[in-house]
């Protein structure tokens, strides 16, 4: 039985396992950790990282912020301030300052994801493509560690309002009722298995009990299989959240736990294979994803190794994603053509048992934009790319071309080829923003509370 311990900036001093770091190391984790958020926890670091190698290990980096993650202007003034002890609204004032240098709100998230309605945010659910909502439950909008790379890192540095999160179950059923092309429910966070198995239960038992045909399919995104698979196992309430898996497959619907692992190395301890076998029995699938990460996976024989581990695991290959341009995008990001390359080398290495994966793709504002290929069409040198999800349906599908553009980075970066001069979605986007039908946030009215 193994309880779990959280370590932050705050007890940092507690990790034993950090005497193997100069002062000068450790000083610069307190340095990026001001501005970066931190939260390793006891399994990460005892059977996670590999301490005798540690500067260099993909686990040691995914929670422990890195001196270059900052730009050397930043860090050395901050690591100054921090020095000669100055004044907390000093150091405050200069990390905010940092903060907004480092892309906080990508590709619309503000303007896009929060709406209001009188002067009242209305937060906990999105729902941009037609079939799948997401659900933010309040209490799950937190991890057992945190992931150095990740685009939610202005809400756990505090810098934003924990800003998606629901309480109610009732206005997300009333929705669904007046929904009905919704066939998935994606309950996510944060990771949703911080929360304890009663309040899980108290959101599951809602769907469960509403007995909506239409939906299909459960999913929850979670990074506990990586983090803390003893969520499964030890756990006071670990029997109570496998109940509830139970529970939801009991009752005809497919649940999906849609786990997040970055690297191999996740997937080796006891622990996690005994979480994985304890999930399947409930009847559950696991499908897994992760970002695609310079430092930590950038590399086709990782991706190869983590696709072939899941899948005699019993777990299905789901995503691959670029990384979006925000916080230490500098220190993880891979280039457009990077990633096609090692999507395509790691893809050709496996059986066709791991090529339900897709990828590498681009979580973008109008859908999520996979590269296919780089081909040469007519003499000219393109990248070949497709939506896999869009916020259209008909968008899906369709091959459509960029020029080529060796230091892309996003789709941003790309310009049509042929010599055209907009992407065949951007006049229909362009309308969708105008007209703000962005099905993205939906607006709870009190129309639909009392529906
Ligand atoms: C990825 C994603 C989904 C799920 O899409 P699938 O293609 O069904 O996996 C749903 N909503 C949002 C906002 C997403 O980014
Ligand atoms: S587990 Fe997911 S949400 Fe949590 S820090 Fe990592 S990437 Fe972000």
């Amino acid at each position: 039985m193994k309880l779990y311990k959280a370590y932050t900036r705050r007890n940092i001093g507690k990790i034993e396992e950090l005497s193997a770091l100069s002062s000068q190391q450790l000083h610069e984790i307190k340095v990026v950790s001001h501005v970066l958020p931190f939260k390793t926890n006891n399994y990460v670091v005892e059977e996670l990282i590999d301490w005798n190698n540690f500067e260099n290990d993909p686990m040691f980096i995914l929670n422990f912020p890195q001196r270059d993650m900052l730009k050397e202007s930043h860090f050395n003034h901050l690591s100054e301030l921090i020095k000669n002890k100055a004044p907390k609204e000093e150091i405050d004032k200069y990390v905010h300052h940092i903060r907004l240098q480092l892309n906080p709100h990508p590709a619309g998230q503000m303007e896009h994801n929060v709406p209001s309605l009188n002067g009242k945010k209305l937060n906990g659910i999105q729902h941009k493509y037609r079939e799948t909502i997401l659900f933010f439950p309040s209490q799950g909008q937190t991890c057992h560690a945190y992931c150095t790379f990740c685009f939610r890192w202005p809400q756990f540095s505090g810098m934003d309002d924990m800003k998606f999160g629901m309480k109610q179950t009732k206005l997300l059923i009333n929705y669904l009722k007046q929904n009905k092309d919704i066939t998935d429910i994606l309950i996510t966070g944060g990771d949703p298995l911080v929360m304890k198995a009663s309040i899980l239960a108290h959101y599951i038992d809602a769907i469960i009990a509403a007995d909506l045909p239409q939906i299909k399919t459960i999913r929850i995104g979670t990074k506990s299989l990586s983090f803390w698979p003893y969520r499964f196992l030890t756990d006071p309430d670990s029997e109570e959240i496998l109940d509830i898996f139970k529970r939801v497959t009991d009752a005809g619907i497919h649940l999906a736990i849609m786990s997040h692992f970055n690297h191999p190395q996740e997937l080796n301890t006891d622990a996690v294979v005994k979480a994985v076998d304890k999930i399947k029995q409930t009847g559950a699938q696991i499908r897994t994803q992760s970002p695609l990460l310079h430092h930590i996976n950038d590399d086709p024989a990782i991706w190869s190794e983590m696709w072939r581990k899941q899948v005699n695991l019993g777990m299905i290959p789901y995503y691959m994603f670029i990384a979006r341009d925000t916080g230490a995008h500098s220190y993880f990001g891979v280039n457009l053509q990077n990633a096609f390359n090692i999507f395509q080398n790691a893809y050709q290495n496996v059986s066709g048992i791991c090529r339900t994966v897709r990828g590498p793709s681009m979580s973008s504002s109008p859908g999520k934009i996979q590269i296919t290929g780089v081909a040469s069409i007519k003499g000219e040198k393109v990248y070949v790319l497709n939506f896999i999800q869009g916020r259209v349906p008909e968008w899906v599908g369709q091959p459509f071309f960029a020029k080529y553009n060796p230091d892309a980075q996003w789709i941003d970066d790309l310009e049509p080829a042929f010599g055209e001069k907009e992407f065949f979605y951007e006049k229909e986007y362009q309308r969708l923003l105008k007209t703000e039908k962005l099905p993205e946030t939906v607006l709870i009215t009190e129309d639909l509370q009392s529906a």
